[in-house]
């Protein structure tokens, strides 16, 4: 037995599926973990010792790639400081700066201690501000776990929807709009019959159904629609934010949300998660306003100075390039792919990729889910025997990070040409 299944085994006694985060057990691509000793640049080592290139990258925090030395060496200085003061310390103030800095909507930002906490509180200030209860969020993307956003679609109705999983109220959801990604029209139709929704949440490049991009004019319309019916939008920017370039996608597509939710990168590996946005929304919040948001660890010393090492070195970084090796590796794996005859479809944005096994175009969840998740299921296995670990499940983002060396990409390349289907 290898290190990795006696530990699977005894994990999976102790916690729940042996994980604490489900994607991880693997079971959509029917095999079992791989448990992971170390991990520095763009490898990750096994507890059997096996070193393997990582296009996961911890699910997107690790852009700079593992382990960076000036990342390690903030959090080694902060940890001789004191773990946690539950006061206000400067590192937090640095950090609140760098993204005020950076992300063109964020005038005033509040760091709480995950992505979920982020888009859980934007939506709270978004329905406090605007005095309405609707949130419209679109079917494959994901905000996170909590309640309001584990939503379905039910059957008929287009803006009927059921509970995503047992332990969420039916009445929860019932605030809870859903319309397809990159159908404006559907938006419209929302607005045109309920007078109260408070905002609508959108990835602006969605990764959490495999990779999808905004159709031209979706972002804007998402824009004109919420500014004329006094809702906010909301971009969730968890994935892209410090990633699709250093302002984010609003950067990339030049529009200006009322609120951002930002977590994975900006907390360099931490858990951090941050809301932020125009300052007469954000000052609603307490204590400069009534509507409550709090957090034991919020502004942790060493996740503020975890995230302040990776933007500064983000700053400065070659995104461009980045994206021109991203672009060349994901359409050679495209092409090698489909001269063994399966159908791909390849999306891709600065570092992210998605090789969907389906012919295009892929615009929305429905599309998303024609993927043959057999086929992929085949490639990751292969692909990780080969020494490359893929995401284990057809429907996520490749991560690149500045740590990926030509001779990554090489040998990815390689183990794909081998791959039988
Ligand atoms: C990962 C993710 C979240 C949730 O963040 P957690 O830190 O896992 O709570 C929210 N929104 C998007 C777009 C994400 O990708």
């Amino acid at each position: 037995m290898t290190a990795s299944a006696s530990l699977f085994e005894k994990a999976q006694k102790l916690i729940p599926g042996g994980v604490n985060s489900p994607v991880r057990a693997c079971r959509s691509v029917g095999c079992d973990p791989l448990f992971i000793a170390s991990a520095a640049g763009s490898k990750m080592t096994t507890v059997e010792g096996r070193e393997m290139i990582d296009y996961v990258m911890s699910w997107g925090p690790m852009l700079l790639g593992h382990g960076h030395p000036s990342v390690t060496a903030a959090i080694h200085a902060a940890v001789d400081w004191g773990a946690s003061f539950g006061a206000p310390s400067p590192g937090e103030v640095a950090l609140a700066e760098a993204v005020v800095d950076a992300v063109p909507g964020i005038e005033m930002v509040r760091m709480v201690n995950s992505g979920t906490e982020a888009t859980m509180s934007a939506v709270r200030l978004a329905r406090g501000y605007t005095g309405k209860s609707m949130i419209v969020k679109f079917e494959g993307c994901y905000h996170g776990h909590s309640d309001a956003f584990l939503a379905a679609a039910g059957s008929g109705l287009a803006t009927f929807c059921i509970p995503g999983t047992p332990g969420v109220p039916a009445d929860t959801v019932r605030h809870t709009l859903l319309a397809p990604y990159n159908d404006l029209e559907a938006v419209r139709t929302l607005f045109e019959t309920r007078p109260d929704i408070a905002c609508v949440i959108v990835e602006p490049v969605a990764g959490n159904m495999g990779l999808v991009p905004p159709a031209p004019g979706f972002l804007e319309g998402l824009r004109e629609l919420t500014a004329r019916y006094d809702a906010l939008l909301i971009f969730d920017e968890v994935i892209t934010g410090f990633r699709l370039a250093y302002g984010g996608a609003q950067a990339v597509y030049g529009i200006d949300p009322d609120l951002t939710c930002l977590g994975k990168i900006i907390g360099g590996g931490l858990p951090v998660g941050a809301y932020g946005g125009k300052r007469r929304i954000m000052e609603r919040i307490a204590p400069c306003g009534d509507v409550y948001q709090a957090g034991t660890l919020s502004g942790n010393p060493l996740a503020m100075a975890a995230g302040l090492a990776t933007l500064t070195q983000l700053k400065k970084a070659d995104y461009a390039g980045l994206e021109a090796r991203t672009t060349a590796l994901s359409e050679e794996l495209a092409a090698i792919l489909r001269a063994k005859g399966v159908p791909v479809h390849l999306a891709r944005a600065a570092s992210l990729f998605t090789l969907f096994f389906c012919d295009g175009p892929v615009t929305n969840f429905d599309e998303a889910k024609k993927g043959d998740a057999a086929l992929y299921a085949a490639f990751y296995n292969q692909m990780r025997d080969a020494g490359v670990l893929l995401a284990p499940s057809a429907y996520e983002c490749a991560f690149t990070s500045f740590a990926h060396t030509d001779d990554d990409f090489a040998r990815t390349l390689d183990a794909a040409k081998r791959v039988k289907f």
